[in-house]
C-alpha cells in the first residue's frame, strides 16, 4: 500500500521503518529539515520498562481521593497555566478508574517495544550509543518506603529489581559522590539507556536505501478522508495515499482538530543538559534516576545527560534558565567531575504530547485510512519501537502481540 506517516521524530521513523519492512511504499512528512528535530532531538534515553521516571506514569492512587487529589504532582502547574491544562492536570494526577490495567498496559508496551528495539538492531546491524541498567537512588527511608507499593506492582508483571545497599549501589555507580545522602536503591538490569536521536538518523539511512520518501521542510496542514487520504499541505498541492499514519507530536493537535475531546492531550515541557565527559571514571556507567529531585543522569556515549522537569504552559527563557541550573547542579552533586563545561555544553527543552490516562494513542482514528502513533508523554522513545510495529500489524490487519486495546484512540473521541 501507498502510505504516508506525517512526523519524523522517534515515533514516525519506527513507525515508517516497520511500514516499510511489510513491504509498503512509505513517504515521510516533516516540517522541519531532519528527523528528531523536536521531542526526540535530546531526550534523556531511558528505555525504561520499569516506567522508573515519574513523568513516566501517574503516582500510584492513595487511599483516599483527596490525599489523591493535594499530593503532589511531578508535573507542575506554573503561574499562568491554563484552565484546561489545570484540568489536563488533575485528570492525570488523580484518575484511579483502572489504574492498574493502565499501568500494566503501558508497561507491556514498554517490554514489547525494548525488544522489538533489539530485533530491528540486530536485523539491520543499527549500532548505537547504549548502556544497561538503570539504577534509582534514594536518599531516606521513607522515600524507598514510599515506592515499595510500585516495586511489588512491577514485580508482579515481571519486571526484575534487585534492592540494593548504598555499598553495593556504588559497587554498580562507582563514580556516585561519596557525599552524596543514600539510603539504597534499586537497580532495574533489563532498563537500557540509548540515543534516541542517533537511532531516528539511522532508521533515515535504512529507510532511504529501502526506496522510502523524505519530504523534509513540508508543513501537513490537513486531512482529507475519502476513498483515499489526501495530504493538505503548505504552498503544494495535496497528495494522496491509501492510508496514512499521524506520528506529529506536538503537531498533532492541530492537524486532528476537533476529532479529540477537549483536554485529551496536553503539552509538557521537560529539560536536559549534555557535556562531553571529562573524565570516564567519574561518570556513570549507564542509567541513573534520583527519587528525590525526580531527575535523570545518564551516559549518552562520550557524553553525560541530564533530564528531568516537567511543566505544563509556555517555554520561557527563564524557565529554561531555572530547570538547566537544576540539572547542571544534580550532575555536579552525583558525578561531581564527570563533565567538561568549557566546551560542546547542550542546554535543551522540548516539549511532548501526554494524554489524559498516561497511555499512548495508538490505533485507527474516526476517519477511514487515518491511524495515530502520538502521545507517549515522557515515554516516546520507551514506546517508539512496540508502537510501531502495533499499528503496522493493525494496517495488515494482524493482531498485535502485544494487548492495544487500552491504546485505542476511539477512547477520546469527541
Ligand atoms: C527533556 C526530555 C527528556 C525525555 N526523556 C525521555 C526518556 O528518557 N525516555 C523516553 O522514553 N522518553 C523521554 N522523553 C519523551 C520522548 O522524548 C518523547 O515522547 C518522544 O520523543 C516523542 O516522539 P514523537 O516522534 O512522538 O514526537 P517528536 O519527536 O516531537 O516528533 C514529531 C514530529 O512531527 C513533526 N510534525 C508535527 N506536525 C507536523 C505537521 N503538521 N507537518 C509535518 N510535520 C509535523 C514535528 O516537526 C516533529 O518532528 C523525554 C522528553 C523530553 C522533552
Amino acid at each position: 500500500m501507498k502510505i504516508a506517516v506525517i512526523g519524523a521524530g522517534i515515533v514516525g521513523m519506527c513507525t515508517a521503518y516497520e511500514l516499510a519492512l511489510d513491504g509498503h511504499a512509505v513517504s515521510i512528512f516533516e516540517r522541519n529539515a531532519s528527523v528528531a528535530e523536536e521531542a526526540s532531538f535530546a531526550c534523556g534515553g531511558h528505555l525504561s520498562t520499569s516506567l522508573a521516571h515519574p513523568q513516566s506514569f501517574p503516582a500510584r492512587p492513595k487511599e483516599s481521593g483527596l490525599r489523591r487529589l493535594l499530593a503532589a504532582s511531578s508535573i507542575s502547574a506554573p503561574l499562568g497555566t491554563s484552565l484546561r491544562d489545570l484540568r489536563w492536570l488533575l485528570a492525570w494526577k488523580s484518575d484511579s478508574r483502572d489504574f492498574e490495567q493502565r499501568f500494566a498496559s503501558a508497561q507491556a508496551l514498554a517490554s514489547y517495544s525494548l525488544q522489538r528495539l533489539h530485533a530491528l538492531a540486530a536485523q539491520a546491524h543499527l549500532v548505537y550509543e547504549q548502556s544497561q541498567g538503570q539504577l534509582l537512588l534514594f536518599a531516606s527511608e521513607a522515600q524507598q518506603a514510599a515506592y515499595q507499593p510500585q516495586q511489588k506492582a512491577l514485580s508482579a508483571l515481571g519486571v526484575l529489581s534487585r534492592a540494593l545497599t548504598p555499598e553495593q549501589a556504588r559497587v554498580l555507580e562507582p563514580a556516585l559522590s561519596a557525599d552524596l545522602p543514600l539510603h539504597g536503591a534499586l537497580v532495574f538490569p533489563h532498563d537500557e539507556i540509548g540515543n534516541c536521536r542517533q537511532f531516528a538518523h539511522l532508521l533515515k539511512d535504512k529507510l532511504l536505501s529501502s526506496g522510502a520518501q523524505f519530504h523534509f521542510g513540508t508543513t501537513v496542514t490537513g486531512l482529507a478522508a475519502g476513498a483515499r487520504v489526501a495530504l493538505e499541505l503548505q504552498g503544494m498541492p495535496s497528495l494522496d495515499f491509501e492510508q496514512v499514519v499521524v506520528c506529529a507530536g506536538t503537531g498533532a493537535t492541530a492537524l486532528l482538530g476537533k476529532q479529540l475531546r477537549r483536554g485529551a492531550l496536553a503539552k509538557v515541557w521537560s529539560s536536559s543538559v549534555s557535556a562531553p565527559i571529562r573524565e570516564p571514571l567519574n561518570a556513570p556507567h549507564s542509567a541513573v534516576m534520583d527519587y528525590q529531585s525526580q531527575l535523570a543522569i545518564g551516559r549518552m556515549g562520550t557524553r553525560v545527560r541530564a533530564s528531568g522537569g516537567a511543566a505544563l504552559g509556555q517555554a520561557s527563557p527563564k524557565g529554561i534558565e531555572q530547570a538547566s541550573q537544576r540539572l547542571f547542579q544534580i550532575l555536579q552533586s552525583h558525578f561531581p567531575g564527570a563533565a567538561d563545561y568549557s566546551r560542546g555544553v547542550q542546554i535543551w527543552q522540548g516539549s511532548s504530547i501526554f494524554s489524559a490516562d498516561a497511555l499512548p494513542l495508538v490505533g485507527p482514528a474516526d476517519a477511514s485510512g487515518v491511524w495515530l502513533n502520538l502521545a507517549h508523554g515522557h515515554n516516546g522513545w520507551s514506546l517508539a519501537c512496540g508502537a510501531a510495529r502495533v499499528i503496522a500489524d493493525q494496517i495488515a490487519g494482524r493482531a498485535p502481540e502485544v494487548d492495544s486495546t487500552l491504546l485505542q484512540p476511539g477512547r477520546f473521541k469527541s
